[in-house]
């Protein structure tokens, strides 16, 4: 496993607070993370930062070989690099079919503008066939996305996510709201994506945690407090003062 993402004394502020302070750690590829830590740990600036929303006011962010966080490296840019980000809410197309939403988000081999043409050939549609087997909704591609389950529009969001091949995905809280069956799905989904490029769940359930059986790392005001398995970070007494302490 090599590093994908490397963080390296990354400091963020709002109004003189320091809402990621001095943080430094890394991501490997392939591999699969959870980032957990209290309300306010800056959970949601680190994904920010790393996604470009928001820029580092000192450190430096390494994606791959490039520094993603200069000031010329957008949101799109950095999309472009090959990171795909996950918001909590599903945002799918309702009006459009599933297999059209997988559409969409396709990438081409061969570039940007002649993706209106790859879609409709046969290796488009086989990438789209494998996408909607991929998030468990191969029975579901002629329906519209707006008669899906909440479950159902979470995974298709993860698919058109995936439909553009990033190498590291930002997930936020994915579980949220579902069944326990859905949980369940998408536990191997996250697993089985996790394979061939970087997942980074951040999550609040320590079940779904427990399930994605993975490296964990703890933020406590911007900065690492611990890192490892789930049973390692829950036994550190730092780790209970912060969950237990508040
Ligand atoms: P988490 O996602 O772990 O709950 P956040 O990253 O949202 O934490 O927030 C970290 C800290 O930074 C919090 O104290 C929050 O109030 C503060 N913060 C986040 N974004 C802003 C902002 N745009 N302006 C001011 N303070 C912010």
């Amino acid at each position: 496993m090599s590093t994908l993402l490397e963080l390296s004394g990354v400091s963020v502020s709002f109004d003189g607070f320091k809402a990621i302070n001095n943080l430094s750690f890394q991501i490997g590829e392939p591999e699969l993370r959870a980032i957990i830590g209290p309300n306010g740990a800056g959970k949601t600036t680190f994904m920010d930062i790393v996604t470009g929303k928001t820029k580092p006011d000192e450190g430096r962010i390494v994606f791959g070989e490039k520094n993603i966080s200069l000031i010329g490296m957008s949101e799109s840019k950095i999309a472009r690099e090959g990171v795909g980000r996950k918001f909590q809410k599903p945002t799918v197309f309702e009006q459009q079919t599933v297999r059209e939403n997988l559409a969409m988000a396709l990438k081409n081999p061969r570039g940007p503008f002649e993706v209106l043409f790859y879609r409709k050939t046969k290796l488009g549609a086989d990438r789209i066939e494998a996408l909607a087997e991929q998030i468990g909704l191969s029975d579901e591609l002629t329906r519209v996305a707006g008669e899906l389950s909440h479950g159902q529009k979470q995974w298709l969001e993860i698919g058109m996510l995936l439909a553009q091949e990033p190498r590291l995905l930002l997930v936020d809280e994915p579980a949220a709201g579902m069944t326990p069956a859905e949980r369940e799905k998408t536990t191997s989904m996250l697993v089985e994506a996790a394979k061939t490029r970087a997942v980074v769940v951040v999550e609040h359930d320590m079940e779904f945690v427990r399930r994605l059986n993975c490296k964990v790392t703890v933020l406590h005001e911007g900065a690492v407090l611990a890192e490892g398995s789930l049973d390692h970070v829950t036994q550190n007494p730092e780790v209970i003062e912060v969950y237990l302490g508040r």
